[in-house]
């Protein structure tokens, strides 16, 4: 999508904090970060949220979600735990519509969120 920041990050015309990088999938840090680590974990695909997945993208959704979890091993947070968001709609707090999971780790998580 022309437009899309984050196609435009996955094509690095825009810059950013690469974490991860490979065919399907980009890792970069949040820029206004909500706790020590705060990465976004996004499919080069463009889907605007979740809700617009089809089936057929359910195995790259996998895909991304494995790759969450092994950047937060790779951050170091299996022990202390970390969060994985994926805020659907703007009623949620979707600001981007490019889909996308919040990788939130280095400090305590109260529940239930805000
Ligand atoms: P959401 O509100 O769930 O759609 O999450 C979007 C996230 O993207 C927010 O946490 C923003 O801080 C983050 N964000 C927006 N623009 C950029 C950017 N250029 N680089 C890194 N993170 C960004």
């Amino acid at each position: 999508m022309k437009h899309c920041i984050f196609c435009k990050i996955l094509r690095h015309e825009l810059p950013a904090q690469m974490v991860f990088e490979d065919d399907q999938t980009v890792a970069f840090r949040d820029i206004n970060p909500q706790a020590p680590t705060h990465i976004l974990v996004v499919p080069k695909r463009h889907i605007a949220s979740l809700h617009d997945c089809s089936p057929e993208e359910e195995v790259l959704l996998g895909h991304v979600l494995r790759v969450t979890r092994n950047v937060a091993e790779k951050e170091g947070l299996q022990e202390s735990g970390y969060r994985v968001i994926l805020n659907t709609g703007a009623g949620a707090g979707q600001s981007v519509f490019h889909i996308h999971f919040h990788l939130l780790g280095g400090r305590l998580m109260s529940w239930p969120p805000g």
